[in-house]
């Protein structure tokens, strides 16, 4: 592509994503096709010579577009919402075009150092202590099986050269999480090779949050048991309802039985950026690591996830490893992010968050996470004086647990009902909602998180969640 034509198409597509979110209002949230429908209109095998640009950009109207589920869009309340922003996609276009590999500080010293220093801006925000190091990884996913690598690194039972298996001097390694822990946290330990059998589900109270009495219970049946507790996951803004899980009370347990502790705020974190949420990461302070997730609620792009480890030595200790060719000069004096995880390679994420942050400064960010905990608020006030909806959970940010109630209809009859209206409002292509379920009912959930989400969008939502039902009587 030359110059002429990469400037011409270039502005172009910048133009189409400006009108993009001008008219995403208009667009259904969830895509309208048919599982297949897609395939089934593009060819079967690449084309053997080059296609013009226009007919490629043509195509992503005509095919791609109505096969989107628009995350962008301000009505798109299900799991949890996020959004991309101006800033955030911009800083991907760079991103893309340095095309730098990170994975040693030399092939990419801006990278590594920008990491750094944009992971310290943000470690800051939050109100984490200095001693919290921060390591971009793509997912929360991602990020918590590298702190429970490093947790499984500190009990110093050579499982890096040893390996688990075969291996009758070593006991069952034990991990403890919440029952509303999210499922990343099994997966990595199945990933680890740990094996589910190693991951012991506490019991959470009727806010949903873990329960540290029944945890303090389970080491000491395990230990008795010859097992090996070795770390915990407490939640801060579980997956289901948002709930947190009592770190300060769990971080004393942790301290007897020398488990490492890991925080997932994958969602939750970017709340604490503002003052009068700060608390929610009460405790989070004598943690050993957290993962928060500015690509969910931090105005940044897919995909983005932060750990923070106060034992980077460790994470190092589970994963460097340096063949001849990857050898440098300067490898004692800096960091390679390669040293840090699995991959080798790594994107140039920094540079997105850093612009992110930068744009909107640290009070626009607070302003905008504030404004959607307000909405959450308002949305919450309905279901409340209403007669006909139920609140099914606290809401401490920004989502909003709720299921309609009906009088008359039988606990059954509300499962059905609820799924009913869901699917209704989803159908309608003009809100988007997922489900959960809680105390093994249905419940429907409505997060508030992108940054062009208005009162307005929350009114239209509640105006059809009551058409759905009344669709119902
Ligand atoms: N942890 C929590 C609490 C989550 O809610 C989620 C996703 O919603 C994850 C982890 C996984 O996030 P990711 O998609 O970044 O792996």
């Amino acid at each position: 592509m030359d110059k002429e034509e990469f400037r011409r198409f270039g502005h172009e597509l910048i133009d189409w994503i400006a009108d993009y979110f001008d008219r995403i209002d208009d667009l259904a949230v969830l895509a309208t096709i048919e599982p297949g429908d897609l395939k089934a209109r593009l060819p079967p095998a690449a084309p053997l010579r080059g296609e013009p640009m226009q007919q490629i950009v043509s195509d992503v109207d005509r095919l791609i577009v109505p096969a989107l589920t628009h995350w962008s869009h301000p009505s798109f309340f299900a799991y949890f919402a996020t959004s991309t922003s101006g800033p955030g996609i911009l800083g991907e276009l760079l991103t893309a075009a340095f095309d730098n590999k990170a994975m040693l500080w030399r092939t990419s010293p801006a990278s590594t150092e920008l990491e750094e220093v944009t992971l310290d801006w943000l470690r800051q925000m939050m109100g984490l202590d200095p001693g919290m190091i921060g390591i971009i990884y793509d997912t929360a996913s991602v990020s918590s099986m590298h702190a429970i690598a490093a947790a499984r690194e500190g009990v110093e039972k050579r499982i890096r050269e040893d390996g688990m298996s075969g291996r009758p001097d070593l006991p069952l390694l034990r991990i403890y999480v919440s029952e509303q822990a999210h499922s990343s946290i099994e997966k990595a330990v199945i990933t680890l090779g740990l094996g589910q059998r190693a991951l012991r589900k506490i019991p959470a109270d009727r806010e949903f949050r873990m329960e540290p009495r029944a945890l303090a219970a389970a080491v000491e049946e395990d230990k008795a048991a010859g097992y090996l507790p070795f770390c915990v996951v407490a939640t801060v803004g579980t997956t289901s309802t948002s709930s947190i899980d009592p770190v300060l009370d769990i971080v004393p347990i942790c301290e007897q039985h020398a488990m490492w502790l890991h925080v997932d705020a994958a969602y939750a974190g970017s709340a604490a950026i503002v003052p009068e949420f700060r608390s929610i990461l009460a405790g989070c302070e004598r943690a050993d690591s957290l993962v928060t997730n500015p690509h969910k609620w931090l105005f940044t792009p897919f995909d983005l996830s932060v750990l923070y480890c106060r034992h980077t030595d460790l994470l190092k200790r589970a994963f460097s490893l340096v063949p001849e060719y990857l050898k440098t000069p300067e490898q004692e004096k800096v960091r390679s992010g390669s040293d840090y995880g699995i991959q080798l390679g790594r994107r140039f994420r920094a540079l997105k968050l850093w612009m992110v942050i930068r744009y909107f400064g640290h009070e626009g960010l607070a302003a905008r996470i504030r404004e959607h905990c307000r909405l959450a608020d308002l949305f919450a006030s309905w279901i409340e004086e209403s007669p006909d909806w139920e609140l099914m959970a606290p809401h401490p940010l920004a989502l909003v647990c709720f299921r309609a109630c009906p009088a008359g209809a039988s606990p059954k009859e509300l499962d059905a009902l609820n799924e009913a209206i869901m699917h209704g409002v989803n159908a309608s292509g003009r809100a988007l909602l997922s489900h959960t379920k809680l105390n093994d009912k249905l419940t429907l959930r409505l997060s508030i998180g992108n940054i062009r989400t208005t009162e307005q969008h929350v009114r239209r939502v509640w105006e059809l969640l009551n058409q759905q039902l009344e669709k119902t009587r």
